[in-house]
């Protein structure tokens, strides 16, 4: 089929117009290569680095054409071709991607020496001196986009082991993250107190791994296959009646292990069993039920809170209503509709780092939309998304708060004892 029912919910061919930066367009180069009739050269990599990802056209795609797989399979015919080789570009992939995200000691290590230099008011002193400005203007901006890391990381802030609170229903496993951890620990601790205040005995071992999305999305299917039975090691499935993450980028790779380990003799059941218990936060609680939080007894003025959809959430796990019914739960707050709320904010993973121009446009249109809520809040559901809006919004000035919203409902629990 060749429809196009896709093309006006693609960013990429929203900005330029062209077949070849639209969904139908790259699968047509896929396909092209594939058959044999095109090699994949530097323009077929470049094109296939241009797609966010996002997942909008496999919302919008009447046939159920599985985008995810066949982008995922170009990213790895792209890096198997070695068109995009260059030194430099190996080897930040060789750092990132091949040591630092292989495993997560050395980036917590990265992490504490990033925070001190922070905590020493280095970074902040470096960017008063104006030396930046010799920096290339790339540097610069990426210089600029450098997240503040946590003073504690998830395994300070929560023990390995949860308590329900009151009567325990469920066990559940808790993924850390790897980001997530250094720069939202907070969201985390959220996450356990959500978790264990809806019964669930929570497990959240200090030592984790990364899930693999970044390899699976970068063309590093190896890898990514490597992680994901680490995964499996750590967190049986069968040892858990559900395994909860709250970063929506995670989720969404998470759900396809059998994909991933197809064939794999000594994994592929257990990675269907584990494709059937990871469960995003929202999408767990609305299929538990949300314990309502009781109404502080402190009067406190309302607070306006607008929803932007992660893409891997509304289209990569189809999951929309859900986070909104938990923000319906929390006294106190109103809900305002986003215009665009499910079109991308530019994130989508290292997006925003590798594809600047592109990144920025989306923020810009999302950030103009935010504006006409007059929200106080935008509650979004992925580390990536919190922290591009955060961006933006600090950049443009804009007094606005930015949450998970698993963080406005912790903070609902937390004050039901108010006086
Ligand atoms: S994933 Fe997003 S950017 Fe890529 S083709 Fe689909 S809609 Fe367009
Ligand atoms: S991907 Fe789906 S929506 Fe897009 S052109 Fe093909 S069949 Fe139509």
């Amino acid at each position: 089929m060749h429809c196009g029912l896709c093309l006006p919910t693609c960013p990429t061919y929203d900005a330029t117009h062209l077949e070849r930066n639209s969904p139908r367009g790259r699968i047509a180069l896929m396909r092209a290569i594939a058959d044999g009739r095109l090699e994949a050269t530097e323009a077929f990599a470049d094109e296939m680095y241009f797609c966010l990802g996002c997942l909008a056209c496999m919302t919008a795609c009447p046939a159920g054409v599985n985008y995810a797989e066949l982008f995922e399979h170009a990213r790895a015919e792209a890096e198997q071709s070695g068109a995009l080789d260059s030194p430099k570009r190996n080897a930040i992939r060789g750092f990132t991607l091949r040591w630092l995200f292989m495993d997560l000691s050395r980036l917590h290590l990265l992490g504490r020496i990033l925070r001190l230099w922070q905590e020493l008011g280095l970074q902040a002193a470096l960017r008063r001196s104006g030396l930046l400005k010799l920096l290339p203007r790339r540097l610069r901006e990426l210089e600029a986009m450098t997240p503040v890391v946590q003073a504690h990381f998830t395994s300070d802030l929560v023990a390995a082991i949860t308590p329900a609170v009151g009567v325990r229903k469920h066990r559940v496993a808790m993924l850390i993250g790897c980001a997530q951890d250094l720069m939202f620990s907070d969201i985390n601790r959220d996450t356990v107190d959500v978790l264990a205040r809806n019964g669930c005995e929570v497990h959240t071992p200090p030592e984790q791994n990364c899930c693999g999305s970044l390899h699976a999305h970068n063309g590093e299917w190896e890898l990514a296959q490597q992680l994901a039975r680490k995964q499996i090691d750590q967190f049986p499935p069968e040892h858990f009646d559900a395994i909860i993450t709250n970063a929506a980028g995670c989720g969404s790779h998470l759900k396809h292990y059998a994909k991933l380990l197809e064939g794999d003799a000594a994994y592929e059941a257990r990675a269907h069993e584990w494709d059937r218990k990871v469960k995003d936060i929202h999408e767990w609680l609305a299929q538990t039920g949300i314990a309502s939080p009781a109404p502080s007894a402190v009067a406190k003025p309302e607070q306006v809170v607008t929803y932007h959809e992660s893409c891997h959430l509304c289209h990569g796990q189809k999951i929309s209503t859900q986070p909104r019914q938990m923000l319906r739960a929390i006294p106190g707050i109103r809900l305002v509709e986003l215009p665009e709320a499910s079109w991308c904010c530019g994130s989508a993973g290292v997006y925003n780092l590798t594809q600047p121009e592109m990144a920025g446009e989306l923020l810009t249109r999302k950030l103009k939309h935010i504006r006409t809520t007059h929200c106080d809040v935008v509650a979004t559901g992925n580390p990536g998304c919190l922290l591009q809006i955060m961006n933006g919004a600090r950049d443009e000035g804009l007094p606005l708060r930015v949450a998970h919203p698993v963080t406005l409902l912790a903070e609902a629990y937390r004050g039901e004892n108010d006086e």
